[in-house]
């Protein structure tokens, strides 16, 4: 079994249940649906076939929606073709729906807080502008990178630390629709503070009062202020996804890497799962193999203790879904099985109460110990996560009666989850835990394993089955 989890992004590739089971089956453990694309009944027949797909298979799969966001885009009627040198002009939506010319900017208030003398990035920086000086509202610009300009294309403004409203009326819309259909997770586009995560918490509860327990909220990472208030937004997040394709604009992308490890050493310390994301076997969009340089970043990714890997385009809408999942669960295993895998001995943890030292102890215990398994119940889903972010060697195996915690303990790393539901008895659930653990082989009668329920622990050894 892989311990590091794999994100698979769905689209028009892999939408169907056929495919849907194949990647499930090839090591798929979250799918991804992407709300800046699709209109709510394609999703609402995703998740329906999602939902199919871990039936068939028999495997548990959490569903993460990821919302929008404030992006800001193109706003023009018809394509223009701009030539290194050229001038441009930024205007208001209104003026291009009012037949006028320039680069119309979708969103209001945007042109209104940009400077002069800054880079504007149009398509992941295909296109490239600098702002020279504003004009009766509008900002005349140089091109310094051409290119063709198309409608509803990405803009970007490195360094413009925008005022902008973390979610959009569509985004509302869409957290509705995710609340209604269950999803496990909700990813938060371009959010700049912590604050912005209590927002959407808030809105959840708002719109859906009567829910016993919310998705769990993933701050994309992708912002320069995001990273100058990182620990806040680790501390208000659930889960933190590095969202390297935005990150690599707003910030340098040489800068991109070192990032990546800054971020998640911040979420291991806060015991927050954390997956990275955007072109790790982009290549494979197109061809069957991937490049060497794309085989090292998921490797680095594993070694850098993510929770999860995540494929976007090369499984929505790539040539090659289910052998670029199956490239992924190969360079995962093999890097897991290598000593590299390793580089921290004993990971440090940043919280400090009494629960989380006891779970320690149970970690250095089973290291110690060479004991064959951790098995523990959890309610919520903060046990598991607590035992995973030590990255032990010996598996976790957890007994839960919540359906909703079983799916979203799919995205933590090296837990398998096993959901007995109508079972709150902690003693029977971990009976019940060890005789599926006996019967799927996973443990044989002689093993030791150390058992965390009731907030204790427990030594035992596996009994031989009494014959009748
Ligand atoms: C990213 O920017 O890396 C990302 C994951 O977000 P999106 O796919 O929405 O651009």
């Amino acid at each position: 079994m892989k311990q590091t989890k794999i994100v698979a992004t769905i689209g028009p590739s892999s939408m169907s249940v056929e495919i849907l089971s194949e990647i499930i089956n090839a090591g798929v453990n979250v799918c991804r649906l992407n709300f800046s694309h699709s209109e709510h009944p394609w999703h609402a027949e995703c998740i329906a076939n999602i939902r199919e797909a871990s039936k068939q298979t028999g495997k548990t799969i959490a569903i993460l929606a990821d919302l929008q966001g404030p992006r800001i885009r193109t706003f023009i009627r018809e394509d223009i073709p701009l030539s290194i040198g050229d001038e441009a002009l930024l205007v208001e939506k209104a003026i291009v729906e009012e037949g006028g010319d320039g680069i119309g900017i979708d969103q209001p208030h945007i042109l209104e807080q940009l400077k002069e003398g800054k880079q504007i990035l149009i398509e992941d920086g295909k296109i490239i502008l600098e702002s020279i000086q504003k004009e009766n509202g509008n900002l005349r610009c140089k091109v310094t990178m051409g290119g063709v300009v198309k409608n509803h294309k990405g803009m970007n403004f490195p360094g413009a630390q925008l005022k902008l409203p973390v979610l959009t009326p569509k985004d509302e819309k869409d957290i509705r629709f995710s609340l209604e259909y269950d999803v496990d997770y909700i990813a938060l586009s371009f959010v700049g503070r912590g604050e912005d995560i209590i927002t959407l918490r808030n809105l959840m509860k708002q719109i859906s009062p009567e829910k016993k327990q919310y998705p769990m909220i993933v701050p994309k990472i992708e912002r320069q202020d995001a990273i100058e208030n990182l620990d806040d937004i680790i501390r208000e997040a659930d889960a933190v996804m590095v969202a390297r394709g935005d990150l690599g604009i707003e910030v340098e992308e040489s800068r991109v890497v070192i990032l990546q490890k800054e971020i998640i050493e911040k979420c291991l310390f806060q015991v927050k799962p954390v997956i990275v994301a955007t072109q790790m076997l982009e290549s494979m969009m197109e061809n069957p193999r991937p490049t060497r340089a794309e085989v090292s970043d998921v490797s680095n990714a594993v070694i850098d203790h993510a929770d999860a890997t995540m494929l976007s385009g090369e499984t929505a809408g790539g040539k090659y879904p289910v052998e670029v999942v199956k490239m992924m669960t190969d360079i995962i295993k093999n890097t897991e099985e290598s000593p590299f895998d390793d580089v921290c001995d004993t990971l440090e943890m940043r919280l400090k109460s009494k629960y989380a030292f006891m779970v320690r102890g149970v970690y250095e215990f089973a290291r110690s110990n060479n004991v064959d398994a951790i098995l523990a119940t959890s309610a919520t889903g903060y046990t598991a996560r607590l035992l995973s972010h030590f990255r032990p060697k010996t598996s976790i195996y957890i007994a839960t009666e919540n359906p909703i915690t079983h799916r979203q303990l799919s995205l933590v790393w090296g837990v398998k989850s096993f959901l007995f539901e109508g079972e709150s008895n902690e003693d029977v659930l971990i009976e019940l835990l060890v005789q599926k653990l006996k019967q799927e082989g996973n443990i044989v009668s002689g093993n030791e394993v150390v058992t965390v329920f009731h907030a204790t622990v427990k030594l035992q050894r596996v009994k031989e089955e009494k014959k009748s």
